[in-house]
C-alpha cells in the first residue's frame, strides 16, 4: 500500500536536490506534488517529468504541478499558497525545503547575507508554515515536515547565519508542534548529515576533499537524497501519526560525537 495515496503535498525549493528527491518519491507513494522553485523554471518542470513518470510506473493516478516563488517573499509564499490550493484544491502536506547557505568568517560576514540566509531558511520555514496551517484549521489538519540539518545540534563556524537558522528550526519545530497538537497538525523535522547534493558541490566531485568529508562521518560515506526523501515519506504519512515535534537525524552516525569513537578522554 503506498505511504501517501490521496495526499496533496508542496515542497518549497524542489527543483534539486533533496527536494527533488522529495518529489520524486512522494509522486511514487500515491501523492499529487507541488513543486516550488526560485529560479530554474525548466529544472522544476524536469523534476515534474520524473515526478509523473515514477507515479506512473507505481500505478499511481497523481497530479504534480509546478510552482514558481520566492520563500524570502511575503507576497510570493501568499500567491504560490493561492495557486497551489486552487490547482490542486487542498493541501495535507507542507515540505519546508529551501534552504541556502555560504561560508564567510563571522566578523566579515556582511549584514545582507545574514539577513538573506535567515530569511530564506528560517523566516520563510516559518512563513510557509502559518499559510498551511492556517489552511489545516480550516480543515482539521495537516502536516509540516521542516528540512533541518545536523547544524540544528553541532556548530558550523564560517556558517553562523546557517547554524542559526537550523537551531532556530528546532525550536520552531517544537514550538508548533506543541502549539497545534490538539488541533490533527503534526510538525517534525528530518536533520540531514553530509549528502550528495548541488548544496555540496564544493566537496562532491574531488576526491580528496570528498574522503575528508567521508573520514569524519562513522558509516564511512555521504547519504543519498533518496535516503533523505524516505524519511521524509515516513513522517509526512500516517505510519508517523504519533510523532509530533521530533527531528530525526538521517546522518550515518555524525551527531554521535564521532571523535568519541576511541576513549581518547579516559586515556584508554
Ligand atoms: P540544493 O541547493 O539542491 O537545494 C536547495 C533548494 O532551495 C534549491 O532547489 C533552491 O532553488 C532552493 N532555494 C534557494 N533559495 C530559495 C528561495 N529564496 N526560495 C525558494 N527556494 C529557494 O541543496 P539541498 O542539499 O538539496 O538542500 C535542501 C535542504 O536540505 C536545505 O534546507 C539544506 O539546508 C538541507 N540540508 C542539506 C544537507 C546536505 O548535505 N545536502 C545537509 C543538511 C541539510
Amino acid at each position: 500500500m503506498p505511504k501517501l495515496s490521496g495526499k496533496n503535498v508542496l515542497i518549497t525549493g524542489a527543483s534539486s536536490g533533496i527536494g527533488e528527491a522529495i518529489a520524486i518519491k512522494f509522486a511514487e507513494e500515491g501523492a499529487s506534488v507541488a513543486i516550488n522553485y526560485h529560479s530554474g523554471k525548466d529544472r522544476a518542470e524536469a523534476v515534474k517529468t520524473k515526478a509523473q513518470q515514477a507515479a506512473q510506473k507505481a500505478g499511481q493516478k497523481v497530479k504534480a504541478i509546478t510552482v514558481g516563488a520566492d520563500v524570502a517573499d511575503e507576497a510570493q509564499i501568499k500567491k504560490m499558497f493561492q495557486e497551489v490550493l486552487h490547482d490542486l484544491g487542498s493541501l495535507d502536506v507542507l515540505i519546508n525545503n529551501s534552504g541556502i547557505q555560504k561560508p564567510a568568517s563571522s566578523h566579515e560576514l556582511s549584514t545582507a547575507d545574514f539577513d538573506r540566509i535567515m530569511n530564506v531558511n528560517l523566516r520563510g520555514a516559518f512563513l510557509c508554515a502559518r499559510e498551511a496551517i492556517r489552511h489545516f484549521l480550516n480543515r482539521g489538519g495537516g502536516v509540516i515536515v521542516n528540512n533541518s540539518s545536523v547544524h540544528e545540534i553541532i556548530p558550523k563556524p564560517k556558517y553562523v547565519p546557517y547554524s542559526i537558522s537550523k537551531g532556530g528550526m528546532e525550536n520552531m519545530t517544537k514550538t508548533l508542534a506543541l502549539e497545534y497538537a490538539d488541533k490533527g497538525i503534526r510538525v517534525n523535522a528530518v536533520g540531514p548529515g553530509a549528502i550528495v547534493t548541488p548544496i555540496n558541490m564544493a566537496w562532491i566531485n574531488d576526491p580528496k576533499a570528498r574522503g575528508e568529508v567521508e573520514s569524519h562521518i562513522p558509516m564511512g560515506r555521504a547519504g543519498t537524497s533518496e535516503e533523505i526523501a524516505a524519511v521524509f515519506a515516513f513522517l509526512a504519512s500516517d505510519e508517523s501519526s504519533y510523532i509530533t515535534g521530533q527531528t530525526i537525524f538521517a546522518c550515518g552516525g555524525l551527531t554521535l560525537y564521532p571523535e568519541f569513537r576511541v576513549a581518547w578522554s579516559s586515556g584508554e
